[in-house]
């Protein structure tokens, strides 16, 4: 009775996918997971209504170090593949963004249809089972557990990353990476907001809860998306996505105003209402708040017309490339993803097995495999989860 075929580790969004299509196989799958109940983190996600997919995915919404070792799993599971699946549960979602998929009621759905399919599939899941240690003894391997040792032919990581502790995350998966000979990359924290030095951190706290859209870039990539200033820094979808690509010391350069020709608007401003301010301009095009503290920050006065060209362009440059040296980020404790994980070079792409331990896979998170913001990283742990399943 402790002899499976299938021991998965972690229940979360990769494991509970990979369990179910496991179990369909007539697979005899067991879950284990130290927390006090399954997809802590699904529950939480997308504000609690989950971004389940995101059905305009491409490879260039990941991040890896070696960026096509994705596509196939991906390819083969497809957003349109779990939104049947949704659709079957009769679970009711709506597009929030193009392409972004989220539950109308509650992230709750996804994670009883989830464990539904599991209890049909046959899978078991085990709770507040702490795992000790793995050892491999000839045709399997032996999971000692705080409650006994179980025996299985083949082993699932899947715990994830080290992003928000509070909700269990562990770097379980990589110590098992590296017992096993694997490479794992350096890790950091992606999708997490920016926090700020104390000079500009205060200087921006009037703003605090002012969210505006703007172009932010950092290291050849850019997002156009809306930006939120917090009493902590820097936050919201653009910030977000542009922190998977920062590395610390990395200036970030923020167009306020990315839909205006701003050093155009100014001396046409000049020239047809020469008593216009810059105060007036950002106050058309920025919200109230925001415009009235950057004309403050930047003691922009008098009227237009006492402009020099010279005067404009840096006032547009000041705008349109406002650049910001993030202290640093809030790191784990609120990341949405961890960045790096197991290296992929020695993983299959068709089964997510280690390519010298064949029964031994890695899925989801705890791969380096990281998406953009939108649904991207659900996509990854149905995918791989499936790949690992239809294999293990
Ligand atoms: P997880 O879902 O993290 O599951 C890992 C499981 O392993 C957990 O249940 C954990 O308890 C267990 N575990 C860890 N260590 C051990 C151990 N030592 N022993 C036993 N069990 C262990 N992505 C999207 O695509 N859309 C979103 O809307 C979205 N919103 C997010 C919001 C927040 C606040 C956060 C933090 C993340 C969000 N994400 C979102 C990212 C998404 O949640 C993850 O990419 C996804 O959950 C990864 O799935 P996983 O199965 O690999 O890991």
């Amino acid at each position: 009775s402790n002899q499976y075929d299938v021991i998965i580790i972690g229940a979360g969004a990769a494991g509970l996918m990979c369990a179910a299509t496991a179990g369909y196989r007539g697979r005899k799958v067991l879950v284990l997971d130290h927390a006090n109940k399954p997809g802590k983190k699904i529950l939480m996600s997308g504000g609690g209504r989950c971004n389940f997919i995101n059905l305009n995915s491409t490879p260039a919404n990941f991040l890896s170090d070696n960026p096509r070792f994705c596509i196939s799993a991906l390819k083969r599971y497809t957003p349109q593949h779990f939104l049947d699946l949704v659709e079957r549960h009769g679970i009711e979602h709506e597009e929030k963004a193009a392409g972004q998929l989220f539950c109308k009621d509650s992230a709750k759905d996804i994670v009883t249809m989830l464990l539904t399919e599991c209890e049909w599939a046959g899978a078991e899941i085990r709770m507040k089972t702490s795992v000790k240690g793995i050892a491999q003894e000839a045709e399997h391997y032996r999971v000692k557990t705080g409650s006994g040792t179980l025996l299985c032919e083949s082993l699932v990581i899947a715990c994830g990353g080290l992003s928000i502790p509070t909700m269990g995350a562990t770097g379980f998966g990589y110590e098992i990476a590296r017992q096993f000979g694997l490479t794992v990359l350096p890790t950091r924290a992606g999708l997490v907001p920016f926090t700020l030095h104390p000079e500009l951190k205060q200087q921006l706290a009037p703003l605090s809860g002012v969210s505006c859209p703007v172009d932010a870039a950092c290291n050849n990539q850019h997002f156009r998306e809306p930006m939120l200033v917090t009493h902590r820094g820097l936050s919201g979808p653009s910030m977000l996505q542009i922190s998977s690509f920062w590395h610390p010391g990395d200036p970030l350069r923020i167009n306020l105003l990315p839909e205006r020709n701003i050093r155009e608007d100014l001396a046409s401003l000049r020239k047809q209402k020469p008593q216009s301010t810059v105060a007036q301009y950002l106050a058309q095009h920025l919200p109230k708040r925001f415009a009235q503290a950057f004309n403050e920050l930047y003691g922009w006065q008098g009227p237009l017309q006492a402009y020099k060209n010279i005067d404009l362009e840096q006032i547009a440059d000041t705008l349109g490339q406002w650049t910001v040296k993030p202290a640093g980020t809030e790191g784990y404790r609120t990341a949405e993803v961890t960045l790096g994980g197991v290296d992929t070079r020695q993983l299959s792409s068709k089964t997510m097995a280690a390519l010298d331990h064949p029964n031994l896979y890695f899925i989801g998170e705890v791969v380096d495999v990281t998406g953009h913001l939108g649904g991207h990283n659900f996509n990854w742990a149905w995918a791989s989860g499936v790949a690992a399943g239809q294999s293990a």
